[in-house]
């Protein structure tokens, strides 16, 4: 039987990974607009750190993580995100001594065990940003219209901000207890997800998709009433800045992150269109994460972006941008005396920064002019015998045919002259 990739994962070629690239370029200049600096954390880390990290009763770990035990007997897993990741490596580097505002981004491979769909793997990739040491409301806004930069100069328009607050340890335990209280006689009415939730983490049994949780949940008390000053002022002035600059939201009160350590602002940024893969960015702040994980109490805030959920809607809606394609000098040669003058105008040429191929498959002449046709050279170099002999080429510009002699040791700098990229 012949071995195919693992369930939930994708090749890329050559012209897939093409437009990635593109992707990729655009997140770059961004990121660097705003200051953010890339880093790089291992794919596998102790299992430890993504169980403190992303915490016990979450989906992610408690069904979706690649563990595993190494030789050595301890246990690994391969990353699901790379939050609690950039928060060990800014405690391991002891980040924390230098009192400014540090802002990292990452762009790389996750894997959950997900059940794959359209917009759903077990290697996926996410793009990111944590900006960690400042409480600052200015900052939740300034990473959301990062995002919304982003979408905007991809040309999609169409995505839908969703915002909470989830408060902070000072007002959500009083909350908490007001939400077992309104569920306490309706337990029964829960799946058996929420109904462990309800005991472990009752903020999660809000983000339910099952229809009895649904109803159940109907009235319930919402936690953006329940705030305390500090969290309300917070997430009035992080609505404010994001008004001021013109990116319209949506509060969603139902918008959850429930973990202890995740505090104030929550958002998702949605595109309706892929469904149940809709969310395409998932951030919020997580004041409480760096202690967590045992670092200094330290404020910090993050999103995450599918990327392979924003190239599929890039993809509907025609945005994808064309990837530009160089267009090499091809060089026609017969003979082996030929080739060899072939194989070394080629390597100067690319040794100037031009792009050249030959043929490499023994070709005729005719077979020679098609391939350098189907690679839409823009220009052919053809040595013949007569050619070598004469020490001169015939070079040809295939957009307007002309032709014209050109001494072999002329065509580099006839190249640097003429060729445009
Ligand atoms: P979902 O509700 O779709 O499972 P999530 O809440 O698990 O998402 P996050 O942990 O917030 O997702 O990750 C941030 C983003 O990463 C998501 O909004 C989504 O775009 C992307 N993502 C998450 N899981 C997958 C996956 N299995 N395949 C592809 N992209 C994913
Ligand atoms: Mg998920």
């Amino acid at each position: 039987m012949a071995i195919t990739a693992p369930r939930g994962t994708q090749d890329f070629l050559p012209e897939q990974t093409a437009e990635w690239q593109v992707l990729e370029q655009k997140i770059r200049q961004i990121c660097s607009l705003y200051g953010f600096g890339e880093i790089r954390t291992p794919m596998f880390e102790s299992t430890e750190l993504f169980l403190r990290g992303i915490g016990e009763t979450t989906d992610v770990v408690t069904k979706e993580m690649y563990t595993f035990n190494d030789r050595g007997g301890r246990s690994m897993t391969l990353r699901p995100e790379n939050t609690a990741s950039v928060v060990r490596a800014f405690l391991e580097h002891k980040l924390y001594g230098d009192p400014s505002v540090h802002k990292f981004y990452y762009m790389g491979p996750m894997f959950r065990h997900d059940r794959p769909q359209a917009g759903r793997y077990r290697q996926f990739t996410q793009f990111g940003v944590e900006e960690i040491g400042s409480k600052d409301p200015a900052v939740d806004a300034e990473i959301i219209a990062m995002a919304f930069q982003l979408f905007h100069e991809l040309g999609l328009n169409d995505l839908v901000l969703h915002l909470n607050s989830v408060g902070c340890p000072k007002c959500r335990p009083i909350y908490r207890q007001k939400l077992l209280d309104f569920f306490a006689d309706k337990k029964d009415q829960l799946c058996d997800d929420c109904k462990a939730r309800l005991e472990k983490n009752p903020l999660r049994v809000l983000d339910c998709k099952e229809e009895g949780c649904k109803r159940a949940a109907i009235g319930v008390p919402e936690l953006t009433d329940n705030l305390c000053d500090d969290c309300k002022e917070h997430f009035a002035k992080v609505q404010e800045y994001l008004t001021k600059i013109g990116i319209p939201f949506e509060l969603d009160p139902r918008l959850v992150r429930g973990l202890d350590y995740y505090t104030n602002t929550a958002f998702e940024i949605m595109y309706a269109p892929l469904g149940a893969q809709s969310t395409v960015c998932g951030g919020g702040r997580y004041d409480g994460l760096i202690e967590e994980v045992g670092g200094p109490a330290t404020p910090g805030i993050g999103f995450a972006i599918g990327m392979e959920r924003l190239l599929l809607t890039l993809k509907e809606q025609g945005l994808m941008p064309p990837v530009p394609k160089k267009r090499p000098v091809f060089i026609v040669a017969l003979g082996d005396a030929s080739k060899t003058q072939a194989f070394a105008l080629q390597q100067q040429l690319r040794s100037k920064g031009m792009y050249a191929e030959i043929d490499l498959l023994g070709r005729s002449m005719k077979g020679q002019m098609k391939s350098a046709n189907k690679l839409n050279a823009d220009y052919t170099v053809i040595i013949g015998e007569e050619e070598l002999a004469s020490g001169q080429a015939q070079v040809r510009n295939m957009e307007t045919k002309e032709q014209v002699s050109v001494p072999l040791d002329r065509i580099v700098a006839y190249m640097e002259t003429h060729k445009k990229g």
